[in-house]
Formats: structure tokens, sequence, C-alpha cells
């Protein structure tokens, strides 16, 4: 037997309690949670580090966008744009290095 993946929190809302849904076919990742799903892949691992990755993604997009509310509070708009704007460019980056 391969060693098991390890399912990463649910990045949406932080939940454990994420499961492998449809084994039989396409399995994806699935949060009991609130409802989010991970891509359908063909082998369960697939779906597994495609949901962990989603997982790092969002969890820099999340810190990203914290930060620029902050900005944005403290009266610096265009200082907020540009990390935003950084930060969308680096997942394109993630995105286009496939
Ligand atoms: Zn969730």
């Amino acid at each position: 037997m391969p060693e098991e993946i390890e399912i990463k929190p649910c990045p949406f809302c932080g939940s454990t309690q994420v499961h492998m849904r449809d084994m039989a076919t396409f399995p994806y990742v699935f949060c009991e949670q609130c409802n989010a799903y991970g891509p359908s892949m063909e082998t369960k691992e697939e779906a597994i580090l495609m949901w962990n990755k989603a997982n790092g993604v969002n969890a820099d997009l999340l810190a990203t966008c914290e930060l620029a509310v902050t900005y944005i509070e403290d009266g610096a708009p265009q200082t907020a744009a540009d990390r935003l704007r950084k930060a969308i460019a680096k997942v394109g980056d993630q995105e286009a290095s496939e």
C-alpha cells in the first residue's frame, strides 16, 4: 500500500471534516462543513494534491486580502491595490508554470 497523502483542512472554512467522494469514478475532496469541494481527478492522490494546492494559494491570497483591508482602513488604498495586484500576478504565475 502506498503511503496515504494527508488531506489539508478546508481552505474556505478551516474545517478538518474533509473527505473523499466518488472514489469509484472521479474522486474529489469534499468539505462536510461548508460544502466546498476540490476538482474531480482520475486518482485519489491527484484529487488530494489539487485540494492541498488550492489550500496554499488561498491561504496566501487570504493573508494578502486581510493586509489590503488594513491598508484601505488606514487610508492607503493605492498600497492596498499594489499588494493585491502582486498577489493576483503570483497566482497567475503558479497556474502558468503547471
Ligand atoms: Zn469548508
